[in-house]
């Protein structure tokens, strides 16, 4: 069985710029045959190479084609980097690699039919975890170099083998909220500013609020990008998408020419509780169906809930008068980072595990934690708002239709964003000393739930809504 890390964990790690559709099943897998490209050039093998092979296994192999796994791989044997190559290029490569059948990496040109090379082990998962996935070189003497990894969700990427590294020297070490709670008492510390003397480990002060700012940067560009593009997502589902809809009909006749404009006009609006519903679902489904046409992305703390987030913080920045605040913007997002680690290390944040508990379940609770801390809530409440928005995902099922990250996915971010608003208000009306569950509590009921769970339902698209809306098979 996985089990939970006790490894220092940065913010970064959990929210990391990329393409979507999927953190597990497109980024990790990126990642770790990047990871194969390095080995082979360390060893020095890499001009030796005259074949690539790669084996799916479990959920990988089952929700793989729907999610973008074969194309991850393609252009991770390309050695592009997901961070910053573009969405053109995307295909162009698939496009080529499909076509020759060679991708060409340091300027060697090798070998590897997609139809033949990729083997989707749909019966078979390898016991450390279900997303599992081995590259093999073939070398010019026919000798064969294998090496096996785990995408264990969020574009986090284990290898066989691997121990975990020496833990980082943090200032405010913690496994569970109650050492957090505890660190944040004794040193009369806000979340935010927990987290921040953490992230100083790894860099300095001003570099944190940058990286922050361009992560933020990157979310609100997806959220606008979204709001901005009409048509179909691809795959057999034919999903039209609706964020551009949304987006007309409640900006109606303003004008606007740029991204600062367009928010600037929203923040500035005179809106209805109803319509400001439909804002923040509007941004949350932007950002997702960004991520459902392989769109640029921040991975927060996964690619299928990554909308969650960008549209929490809008509706701080838009409808209670923050503004552009670039402050607050960083201090939501080390909080919510913060409490994203807290669910990694104690639970998980891989659907392959537990469901999309783990996924939207995990960035509301993010979300309603730095929304809360945001408005003036002190830790007990931030901790408070977390549990409350985790309470209420418990169970939550991961069974995506035609195994695309489009339906529930899509609309599922806009409940997640809701219910973290939600979560929020009831935390910051409260006083925490008369919660009955803890957010240690809730995480642990997380992972009973995450072990307990069907496998039918932990991202295979064997069970649920998957198998009860009839998509033709043969059209995935
Ligand atoms: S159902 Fe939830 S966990 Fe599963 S792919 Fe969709 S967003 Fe991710």
């Amino acid at each position: 069985m996985f089990k939970e890390t006790s490894q220092a964990i940065s913010v970064f790690d959990l929210f990391k710029i990329g393409i979507g559709p999927s953190s597990s099943h497109t980024l990790g897998p990126w990642k770790a045959a990047r990871e194969f490209i390095s080995v082979l050039r360390e060893q020095e093998l890499l001009q030796k190479t005259t074949k690539f092979k790669v084996e799916l296994y479990g959920s990988l192999a089952l929700t793989g084609k729907g999610h973008g796994t074969d194309k991850a791989i393609c252009l991770g044997l390309f050695d592009k980097d997901p961070k910053t190559i573009s969405k053109e290029a995307v295909s162009e490569l698939f496009d080529e690699a499909l076509r020759t059948h060679k991708v060409s990496v340091s300027g060697y040109e090798i070998e590897f039919h997609l139809e033949e090379d990729l083997t989707f082990f749909d019966e078979e998962a390898l016991p450390f975890h279900p997303n599992g996935v081995t590259f093999e070189a073939v070398l010019e003497d026919d000798q064969t170099i294998r090496e096996t990894y785990y995408s264990v969700g969020g574009g986090f990427v284990v290898q066989e083998g691997e121990t975990e590294e020496e833990s980082q020297n943090l200032k405010f070490p913690f496994q569970t909220a109650e050492d957090i709670a505890k660190h944040c008492s004794e040193h009369s510390l806000k979340i935010s500013e927990l987290a921040f003397q953490n992230e100083l480990s790894w860099n300095d002060g001003e570099s944190i609020r940058q990286q922050l700012l361009q992560i933020w940067e990157v979310m609100r560009s997806s959220v606008y990008n979204g709001c901005h593009t009409p048509g179909v997502l691809p795959g057999p589902l034919q999903v039209k998408r609706r964020a551009q809809t949304f987006n007309k009909r409640l900006i109606q006749d303003e004008d606007y020419q740029s991204i600062d404009e367009w928010l600037d006009t929203i923040c500035m609006g005179d809106y209805s509780f109803s319509e400001i519903i439909k804002w923040i679902s509007c941004f949350a489904m932007a950002v997702n169906e960004e991520n459902a046409d392989f769109g640029r992305i921040v991975t927060s703390p996964t690619n299928g809930s990554a909308g969650v987030i960008p549209a929490v913080l809008l509706y701080l920045l838009c409808f209670e008068d923050a503004g552009p605040d670039n402050e607050m913007i960083v201090e939501f997002l080390l909080v919510a980072g913060l409490i994203g680690i807290l669910f990694k290390k104690g639970a998980t944040i891989s659907a392959a595990m537990g469901g999309c508990q783990a996924e939207i379940g995990v960035s509301s609770a993010m979300a309603a934690a730095g929304l809360t801390e945001c408005l003036g809530g002190n830790f007990s409440q931030v901790l408070m708002a977390a549990e409350i928005a985790m309470e209420h995902h418990l169970g939550l099922t991961c069974d995506p239709i035609a195994g695309l990250v489009q339906v529930p996915c899509i609309e599922r971010n806009t409940m997640g964003a809701t219910k973290a608003i939600t979560a929020s208000k009831l935390a910051l009306d409260s006083n925490p000393t008369d919660a009955k569950v803890s957010v240690d509590e809730v995480i642990k009921t997380m992972l009973q739930t995450a072990e307990e769970m069907n496998k039918n339902y932990k991202e295979t698209s064997q069970g649920g809504l998957a198998v009860n809306v009839s998509v033709k098979v043969s059209e995935c």
